[in-house]
Formats: C-alpha cells, sequence, structure tokens
C-alpha cells in the first residue's frame, strides 16, 4: 500500500511550494543513504520521500495526483524526467535544495545549490554497472572576474550607506521609548559592496550558467531510485562558499524478460510436455548468456529451477543472487489426425493418475469432487 504523498512530506494538501520544498529538504537530510550507510528503512524512506517530491514539486504532476491520486501516476513516469535518452537537459534538470543554510548574513559565504540529475540506465547496466557521461548545466564561478562580479582590474567598493554591513539601522520612537530596528541596506540590497564596472562575462553576477560534463560511475547491482552523490559537483557557491553537490539518481528500465526481486531475478520458461514428461537439457537465457539447464522426468508446470549465481551482483560485497526459472508446461495445439490417435493411444496405455503427475494432488482433487457432489 503506498502512503500518500503529502502524508510521506509531513505537509498539508494546502502547501506552497515553498513549504515542500523545504519538507522534502528535511527529510533527505535525515534520511540521506550517505548519512545512513547501510541502513535500509532510511533508504526506503529517502526513495519514498524523493518520489513524493517529484510528483509534488511539479505543476502539472501534482495537479494529476491531486485529482486522481497514485493512480493517475504512471509508475514508470512518476519522477522520472528522462526517457531512454538524457537529451534536452531543460526538463530533466532541477535545482531542489535552497542555497545555503538559513538565517545567514547575504553578504557571507554562501553554499551553491545541490543538483538533481535523472538519469535512466537498462536493466544489464544496473547490475553490471557502467560508465556514463551526463551533461548537467549549472551555474560555475565566472572564469574571468573570479565571482567578484566586477570588471577584471577593477574591485568592488565597500558600500557607504551600511558600510559594508549589508543592513541598517532605524530608530523607532514609540510611546515606550526608541525602538532599534535593522533592515537589509536598500542601496547595496544586503551584498554590502557595490559593483560599479560590472563583469561583462557575467554581467555582474559573479556566475555563469555553463554545462559541465560529468563521469557517472553505477555500480554493480544498482537498483531503481539509488542516489548517487557527487560531492561539491552542482552549483558554485557565492562569495566563496563551496559549491553545492550533485546528485544522480538512477531510473532502471524493466526487462523483457527477466524481473528483479532484490539480487535475484525471476523468468518464466514454456516447455512441451514431451519435455516435461521424458526430462530434457533446455537453453535458458541469462544475465551471462545462454546456459544448459537440465530438466528431470515426470516436471510438473510452475516448477521453479535455480539457477545459482546468475542473478545481480550484489553492490556491498561479493557475490551475486539466483536465477529462477519457472517452467510452464504447453498444451500441444494444431494436431494432425495421426498425432491425435496416437495420443488416444497413450490415453489408453496410461491411468488417469500416471498422466495426473502428481500422485497426493490427484487424490485430493479427487476427494473434494467427492465432498462437492456429496
Ligand atoms: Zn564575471
Amino acid at each position: 500500500m503506498k502512503r500518500d504523498y503529502y502524508e510521506v512530506l509531513e505537509v498539508a494538501k494546502t502547501s506552497s511550494d515553498q513549504e515542500i520544498k523545504q519538507a522534502y529538504r528535511k527529510l533527505a537530510r535525515q534520511y540521506h543513504p550517505d548519512v545512513n550507510p547501510g541502513n535500509k528503512e532510511a533508504e526506503e524512506k529517502f526513495k519514498e520521500a524523493t518520489e513524493a517530491y517529484d510528483v509534488l514539486s511539479d505543476a502539472d504532476k501534482r495537479a494529476r495526483y491531486d485529482q486522481l491520486g497514485h493512480a493517475g501516476m504512471d509508475p514508470n513516469q512518476a519522477g522520472g524526467f528522462g526517457g531512454a535518452d538524457f537529451g534536452g537537459f531543460g526538463d530533466i534538470f532541477d535545482m531542489f535544495f535552497g542555497g545555503g543554510g538559513g538565517g545567514q548574513r547575504r553578504n557571507g559565504p554562501t553554499r551553491g545549490n545541490d543538483l538533481r540529475y535523472d538519469m535512466t540506465i537498462t536493466f544489464e547496466e544496473a547490475a553490471f554497472g557502467t560508465e556514463k557521461e551526463i551533461q548537467v548545466p549549472r551555474h560555475e564561478t565566472c572564469s574571468e572576474c573570479h565571482g567578484s562580479g566586477a570588471a577584471p582590474g577593477t574591485h568592488p567598493t565597500t558600500c557607504t550607506q551600511c558600510h559594508g554591513t549589508g543592513q541598517v539601522k532605524a530608530t523607532q520612537r514609540t510611546p515606550f521609548g526608541a525602538i532599534q530596528t535593522s533592515r537589509t541596506c536598500p542601496t547595496c540590497n544586503g551584498e554590502g559592496q557595490i559593483i560599479t564596472t560590472p563583469c561583462k562575462t557575467c554581467n555582474g553576477k559573479g556566475m555563469t550558467r555553463n554545462i559541465k560534463t560529468v563521469k557517472v560511475t553505477v555500480p554493480a547491482g544498482s537498483e531503481d531510485g539509488l542516489n548517487l552523490r557527487y560531492s561539491g559537483t552542482g552549483e558554485a557557491g557565492l562569495r566563496g562558499g563551496p559549491a553545492g553537490d550533485l546528485y544522480v539518481v538512477l531510473r532502471v528500465k524493466s526487462h523483457k524478460f527477466f524481473e528483479r526481486e532484490g539480487n535475484d531475478v525471476h523468468c518464466e520458461i514454456p516447455i512441451t510436455f514431451v519435455q516435461a514428461a521424458l526430462g530434457a537439457e533446455i537453453d535458458i537465457p541469462t544475465l551471462d548468456g545462454q546456459v544448459k539447464m537440465k530438466i528431470p522426468e515426470g516436471t510438473q508446470t510452475a516448477t521453479v529451477f535455480r539457477l545459482r549465481g546468475h542473478g545481480i551482483p550484489y553492490r556491498r560485497g561479493n557475490g551475486r543472487g539466483d536465477q529462477h526459472v519457472q517452467v510452464v508446461v504447453a498444451t500441444p495445439t494444431k494436431l494432425t489426425d495421426k498425432q491425435k490417435e496416437l495420443l488416444r493411444e497413450f490415453g489408453e496405455v496410461t491411468t488417469e493418475q500416471q498422466q495426473m503427475g502428481k500422485k497426493s494432488f490427484f487424490e485430493k482433487v479427487k476427494e473434494n469432487i467427492r465432498d462437492a457432489m456429496g
């Protein structure tokens, strides 16, 4: 049972975008896998919160969710931005944390924003790991003015109104005496300094928007929703503050043949009833290519065989999961008269019990039928 997204983020349905962002930020800091190494529960909570935030932070998705609930969310789309490839960064690019901690002076060093990038990979890439290059648009410290915003050769001057503090004091007279308040300096907007000759490259902002190529290493055994953190690869900080982090969130595509459960993979293989009755050696596709598997004589449909070590490698530690192969016995169709005749003959020389295979199961069914008929 999926929890309500608002409940996950502990916000009201009427919450503003800002409140949702703050709620997510709080949960992300609390449950991020880097803060809770090896803690599965925290990891689940982080994933849950990230998924909820993906939807509630997007006006279209949120409206759809409000109207239809989880049923309105395509499980492959909820939270996913990219498609098969990750061109067009515009929409897969999403800033999420606000810059720096609250309550900082506006003219102090400020940490850069964290960035999030959703990357879609194949089932096999998640299983065995891969390396990919992604193009991340981000704000970088201007190389021309080194972030000062002042044209090379010039310097920002200290604001004369606030003397560089960014704050101005005002005295208010009230019946109880004078009260002193401080507010952001209107001359420099709290920066503490004024750029008289702005840098032409960044228009005095100190930052430019560039595309950074990041080499992402996906570890073997990665699963859908896994976050890879690239410390200091987010947006540049302000006034000497550190850069934010880049979070690459993995979206693993489903496989047409295998289903994953933890580190094990499951698949279904059809076999003929002759193979099932007489036993056979059949070719089974695995993540490592085809392997031969022996089916014993008298195999029943839905029997599950285990191919040890053909599952997904463990992300932490050595070894791999197993592959579970469920055989499904097919009933022959479009038989010729000759073939039907042979089957009839077969039917005559075998008892029903022999044909039903499992003796105990057969007898149980018969007993149930007898009971039912009273
Ligand atoms: Zn500049």
